[in-house]
């Protein structure tokens, strides 16, 4: 029914905090042209729940109306057709109301529901092409909060504060025609009592709403404390850092505290309860009075039936008073939603496709970086000057420090981010001037944090390639290295994976990977090699895995173990943002910078341990064996 329909969810409370106060937004026309834009499309559904809602506020408020003739013509003058004929008429208008009121939250719920399924859609459309700087600055939490609760607001601006300022305002409208109609003194008396008596309504819900404040911060705590320590890597840190006894106190503080705020809250609103039946009852005694009044002394013409539809209309007034008075909080909250929408959708597509971008015929897999700059902010350049050339079916190790820059090399080749100077290339064409898609499909990438979703190890690899056969799938887990592991499972290819690939060992997920990749077959091979430590045999297994992949396709590795910088036909030394060496291993040796440094303190380590005597391969790797030896025959 839209009579005293009261705004509801988050625009229920008419009071700002004051980080909404500091962050309320300017109502500007554009913003409010922008907001009506996405009505537009629902206009036809907007215009018939305007009507309906017209018309249910005037018959839900003709039974008031008619309770004057019910009392006047049936009861005071005693007409029994008179009074059956008003009560029948009264119950007709009620059931009619009703039946508009449905048709009306039916439609205003469907639209309500379609715009917000526009909007969700396109914002989430809108945050598929950010790029990869806006997922690395911003909170995970707000992106989620934008798509769901946000938006999920904004169904309730449509549904409800937009719908209940239309309903209040006719509502109130037809009352006071109805009152002045009947007595202009009463009509006044009851226009200048309602909104002085929803005030203190006001006060009490105020310390309501403060407490409810409260317990909310409280319950976001306990949310924070229950999601870091109740998820998989917040219970084994807890676990291992033998914290059980801490996480529990603190849990059992901020529960207790809540419970002593939602205590409060609650008896606030009890409260709140007493004052408003106490001030709502002296409204329609004070009609009765005066109009008691005026009927026995002054005014001949006004009867009881008047007297008491002035009272029943008065009290049909106060909630649409009280949540008008809300209004201008539940508008400025629902604007403050709009824009932080807006803001969302306002942020610019940082990589996007070239107008005319190129989709090249023919594909080699050369890629050159040439003098390319990059840093991740503006004034802090991760990449400087950094030039090299990948000829198409051979291979290049970057190694490095940690935070030498590597892993920004590669995020500019399939354009997770696109370079500040410089350029690079892919078969001759800056990779900003080809298509998107296109680049993407060629690159293939396995990265250092391997992701598997929540699925099957079948699931997983269809990710790459939705129609692969099980043959393919068999044949990319086989080159993998990963066949005998997926067989050994029960439910083999069906097997789940668990959430973020937990179930699988570290070596497992990133030979899945590698499979994962194979089955997307690109031009490009990227291996991020783990810098943790995995045991021999997995090592082994994925060096297996790559090698034949490595030796086949134009590789890219960022390399952390020896075994995959020797099988890279070059190696590029990075330091500080900047190529400092390049050669192969032997000459690299030699130079003695850089990469002697690195392989002496890492490289060397899990190769050559506790032996006195320089094996073959330790004579080869520091130049005192003769440089004729290939390196593919190493042990
Ligand atoms: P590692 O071997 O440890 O993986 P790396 O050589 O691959 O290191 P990069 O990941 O390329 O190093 O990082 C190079 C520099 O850029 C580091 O100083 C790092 O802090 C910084 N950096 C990396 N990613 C970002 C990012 N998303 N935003 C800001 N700075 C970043």
């Amino acid at each position: 029914m839209a009579q005293g329909r009261g705004p509801g969810g988050p625009f229920s409370r008419g009071f700002m905090t004051e980080e909404e106060k500091a962050s309320q937004p300017k109502v500007t026309k554009e913003l409010l042209a922008r907001v009506f834009s996405y009505l537009k499309p629902y206009g036809k559904s907007l215009l018939l729940v305007l009507v309906c809602i017209a018309a249910s506020s005037f018959l839900t408020l003709l039974p008031s109306i008619l309770t004057g003739r019910i009392i006047d013509e049936g009861l005071v003058k005693r007409d029994l057709a008179a009074l059956v004929r008003y009560i029948l008429l009264s119950l007709a208008v009620t059931l009619g109301a009703n039946l508009i009121g449905v048709a009306e939250s039916y439609i205003n719920t469907w639209m309500a529901q379609h715009i917000t399924y526009d909007m969700r859609n396109q914002m989430y459309g809108h945050l598929q092409k950010m790029s990869q700087r806006f997922f690395t600055t911003s909170h995970q939490g707000d992106v989620i909060t934008r798509m769901t609760s946000d938006i999920d607001g904004v169904q309730q601006v449509i549904a409800n504060t937009f719908t209940s300022i239309l309903s209040n305002v006719i509502t109130l409208v037809i009352a006071m025609i109805a009152m002045f109609r009947k007595n202009w003194i009463l009509a006044i008396i009851g226009i200048v009592i309602v909104p002085l008596f929803t005030l203190p309504t006001r006060r009490a819900g105020k310390t309501r709403w403060k407490y409810a404040n409260e317990s909310q911060a409280c319950n976001d705590e306990i949310n924070g404390i229950l999601n870091e320590t109740l998820s998989v890597s917040g219970q084994l840190l807890s676990k291992l850092f033998v914290r059980e006894k801490y996480e529990y106190e603190r849990y059992e503080e901020a529960n207790g505290r809540m419970i002593r705020l939602n205590i409060r809250e609650s008896m606030a609103g009890r409260w709140f309860r007493v004052i408003l039946s106490t001030f709502t009852s002296i409204g329609p005694m004070l009609i009765y009075f005066v109009g008691g009044l005026l009927m026995i002394r002054y005014d001949q013409n006004l009867t009881i039936g008047d007297v008491t539809v002035l009272v029943t209309l008065l009290s049909r007034m106060y909630m649409p008073v009280n949540s008008l008075l809300n209004i201008q909080v539940d508008w400025m909250r629902s604007m403050a939603l709009f824009s932080r929408i807006f803001d969302y959708f306002d942020i610019p597509v940082e990589i996007e496709n070239a107008p005319d971008a190129i989709i090249p015929e023919s594909v080699e897999g050369n890629i050159a970086f040439e003098h390319v700059q990059f840093g991740y902010e503006p004034d802090r350049l991760v990449l400087k000057d950094v030039s090299f050339t990948l000829r198409a079916g051979h291979s290049v190790a970057i190694v490095g420090p940690s935070g030498s820059g590597k892993s920004t090399m590669i995020n500019l080749i399939p354009r997770l981010y696109d370079v500040g100077g410089g350029r690079v290339t892919f078969d001759g064409v800056d990779v900003r001037s080809l298509d998107l898609g296109f680049l993407r499909q060629q690159v293939g990438v396995v990265s250092q944090e391997t992701y598997l979703f929540n699925g099957t190890i079948r699931e997983n690899l269809r990710y790459a390639r939705p129609d692969a056969t099980e043959d393919e799938m068999e044949e990319a887990l086989k080159k993998a290295n990963i066949w005998d592991f997926v067989q050994a499972q029960p439910e083999g290819l069906d097997a789940m994976v668990g959430n973020r690939g937990l179930k699988l060992s570290g070596g497992e997920k990133q030979r899945l990977s590698i499979a994962r990749v194979l089955l997307k077959n690109p031009t490009i091979f990227i291996f991020d090699e783990a810098t943790s430590a995995l045991d021999s045999i997995s090592e082994q297994k994925i060096q297996e895995a790559i090698d034949p992949i490595i030796q086949s396709r134009t590789s890219i590795l960022i390399a952390h173990r020896l075994s995959t910088i020797l099988a890279a036909d070059e190696i590029l030394v990075v330091r500080d943002g900047r190529i400092v060496e390049r050669g192969q291993h032997r000459e690299l040796i030699n130079v003695g910078g850089v990469y002697r440094e690195l392989y002496e303190t890492q490289f060397s380590k899990a190769l050559l341990p506790e032996e006195d005597n320089p094996s073959e391969l330790e004579q080869y790797l520091w130049g005192t064996q003769p440089a004729d030896e290939p390196i593919e025959d190493l042990p």
